[in-house]
């Protein structure tokens, strides 16, 4: 295609730890569904590219500035986002969870009243457990990352955090020692690949011509259960 006869070399931003979509594996190598998508949806495009592990916030700032081309880490597609982003089609649904530390006596909302709640910054969780603290009587403390996030809540300096709900689920599925109290499930947003507003829609056409490819031909299906059967 004209990009790789070019030589360009597409930088793409994204979480550090955010299982099963961006994660180190026990062999040290970076994958998840992520990484694994857009690998795929690359070569299916013949379009190069460089994946780098910033961390969520710092991933969309990289964006915004320019210094990288997309943003692929279970980002939430949202009115307010795309304010200041181009979204690519939907390729993952995921709503927005409540989660405790194992054997926690926190069971509902009402529960958080004068407590400590944890949220990972400048995430769709972030916002709506902002949205709640007043009515609920709790306070918030950010974090960079959703592991510290949940350590946080396990040692019980905050007794709950907001995450979405199927990166929760498969934490808690490896042992993550949390649980998610019933009723504490609210509705989230779609993932998407994202571009700066404006820019690089030559990019945003491959990802959505290649994600359409990819899932006609049975590859996002076997991405998926990769990670998540
Ligand atoms: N889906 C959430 C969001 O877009 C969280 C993404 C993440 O933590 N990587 O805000």
């Amino acid at each position: 295609t004209a990009s790789s006869a070019s030589g360009k070399k597409y930088v793409i931003a994204t979480d550090t730890v955010f299982a099963p979509f961006e994660f180190t594996d026990e062999s040290g190598a970076f994958v998840g569904i992520d990484v694994d998508l857009l690998d795929a949806i690359a070569k299916d495009q013949g379009f190069e590219y460089e994946l780098q592990s910033l961390g969520f916030d710092a991933a969309l700032v990289a964006v915004q500035s320019g210094q990288a081309d997309g943003v692929i880490a279970g980002m939430s597609i949202t009115d307010e986002r795309k304010e200041t982003f181009d979204f690519s089609d939907a390729y993952y649904d995921a709503d927005v969870t409540m989660a405790v530390a194992a054997g926690s006596s926190i069971a509902s909302y009402d529960d958080l009243n004068g407590k400590k709640v944890a949220v990972k910054t400048a995430t769709n969780g972030s916002d709506y457990a902002k949205s709640i603290a007043d009515q609920y009587g709790f306070d918030i403390v950010e974090f960079k990352d959703s592991p510290t996030m949940y350590q946080d809540v396990i040692t019980g300096n905050t007794v709950a955090c907001f995450e979405d709900y199927p990166v929760m689920a498969y934490n808690i599925k490896q042992g993550a020692g949390m649980e998610m109290p019933e009723g504490t499930t609210a509705a989230g947003s779609s993932y998407g690949f994202a571009v700066q507003k404006g820019q690089n829609a030559e990019l945003l056409e491959m990802f959505n011509k290649g994600l359409a490819d990819i899932k006609a031909n049975g590859t996002y299906q076997e991405i998926v259960d990769k990670y998540t059967k």
